[in-house]
């Protein structure tokens, strides 16, 4: 497949502008990016996807997201942590059935596709029984999407990643689903509960991602994480906002990453803007959108809450590497996140024709990362293949994905008494 003439934007090593430029794809991943890389696409055989009026960048990689709260979309964007843990986990998450997990993570993952997001971690608690796994990895591989399926308890109450149901699903891994044990961690579980999460993912060869804070059970979680000798360069951490630099210095020594979501950090008050001070230190930044619950699920909106941290802080070509490349290496993904040669084809084309994104040529980069919006997403490419063409997704399911996610939000929403 040829992608022929557009602005193409690659994001690593370091951002560059290439104008009227291909890119060729073989096997679903990058041969060449160039000009003119075809002259004759007959002869050669080749589909061509004509980018002249596109702007053609590397897939967005969104590093934290609760993909099955997709039907509880705003319901609890005026509240903080607090109340979004009594709203939301306490009030709906134990009453999640298999099937409502099934259509959150079918919904949410067709609108990541959508919006650009190739790549996605679903940290997923709701309810550990086999059906209610099964039924987010079927969605998550009947989607299209590239995803670390981070298995974990329910986030209220300390508990432990089930050994045998993590052993289970370890089958379950594709080319494109990667697994990963999603601990309730040093911030909120009891020691040797931390202790036995970790020994399972060092067992089974997958990283742990982790929500963080400096709480009532650790003040300092990640210095007893390295008395332990639990610091894992694999280890992806979740916020943290509340933590002093001397935590993520030992983050970044251990050459972890960070999940940093911007919009519900700042919505549900859980401290001042990470990004720009733990970078500061030294740590892999990446970028992340959490819940729909509180904040927009695109990662437009993720960029634009960077970049107005302001001058300095991160220039938009730093921005975009953070919802792209950025996230890739957070999640441990060698190949995907920039258009090196033999990286997987995860391809965003957005129109650049569109009105909000009109007069933008002079900076294609501060223009996407400023102006474009999920609607602007004309096509989408995971592994090479076509998700979203033309505007529209790919999937002949998502009309039956929307019934099914309004049946569950009635559901919820009835059960839950709210
Ligand atoms: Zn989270």
């Amino acid at each position: 497949m040829l992608l022929r003439g557009g602005v193409v934007i690659d994001t690593a090593p370091e951002v560059v502008v290439r104008r009227e430029a291909d890119v060729l794809i073989e096997d679903g991943r990058i041969a060449a990016v160039g000009t003119g890389l075809i002259a004759d696409v007959e002869a050669a055989g080749v589909e061509v996807i004509d980018a002249s009026e596109r702007i053609v960048l590397p897939g967005f990689v969104d590093t934290h997201r609760h993909l099955s709260q997709t039907g509880l979309r705003g319901i609890a964007v005026d509240a903080d942590l607090g109340v979004y843990f009594e709203r939301v986990l306490t009030g709906y998450g134990s009453r999640f059935r298999p099937e409502d997990v099934a259509a959150g993570n079918l919904t949410g993952a067709l609108e990541c596709l959508d919006a650009g997001i190739t790549t996605v971690q679903d940290f997923s608690h709701v309810g550990t029984s086999d059906a209610h796994a099964d039924a987010a990895l079927d969605a998550l591989q009947d989607s299209g999407i590239r995803a670390v399926f981070g298995y974990g308890p329910p986030p209220l109450g300390g508990g432990a990643v089930d050994p045998v149901g993590m052993r289970r699903i370890m089958g379950r891994a594709t080319d494109r689903i990667g697994l990963a044990v999603a601990a309730i961690g040093p911030s909120f579980a009891p020691f040797e509960t931390v202790r036995a999460d970790w020994e399972l993912a060092d067992a089974l060869g997958v990283p742990v991602v982790v929500h963080i804070s400096s709480s009532a059970q650790a003040v300092d979680p990640i210095s007893r994480l390295r008395d332990a000798g639990l610091l894992r360069p694999t280890t992806l951490y979740v916020h943290g906002n509340n933590l002093p630099d001397s935590e993520f210095k030992l983050i970044a020594e251990s050459g972890a990453a960070v999940s940093v979501t911007p919009t519900v950090e700042a919505r549900m008050a859980m401290g001042e803007p990470l990004a720009g001070r733990i970078r500061g230190v030294g740590v892999d930044v990446s970028l992340g959108t959490d819940v729909v619950t509180t904040g927009g699920g695109n990662m437009f909106g993720a960029m634009h809450e960077v970049l107005a941290l302001g001058y300095k802080t991160f220039s938009a070509a730093e921005v975009l590497q953070l919802a792209t490349v950025g996230g890739a290496r957070a999640l441990g993904l060698t190949d995907v996140g920039s258009f090196a040669v033999g990286n997987k084809a995860d391809v965003v084309l957005l129109r650049r024709t569109d009105i909000n994104l009109a007069g933008g040529l002079h900076d294609p980069v501060g223009t996407v990362v400023t102006s474009a919006h999920p609607g602007n997403v004309d096509t989408v490419l995971v592994g090479g293949t076509p998700v979203k063409r033309d505007g529209k997704l790919v999937s002949t399911s998502v009309s039956a994905a929307l019934d099914a996610l309004a049946e569950s939000t009635a559901y919820l929403t009835a059960s839950a008494g709210i």
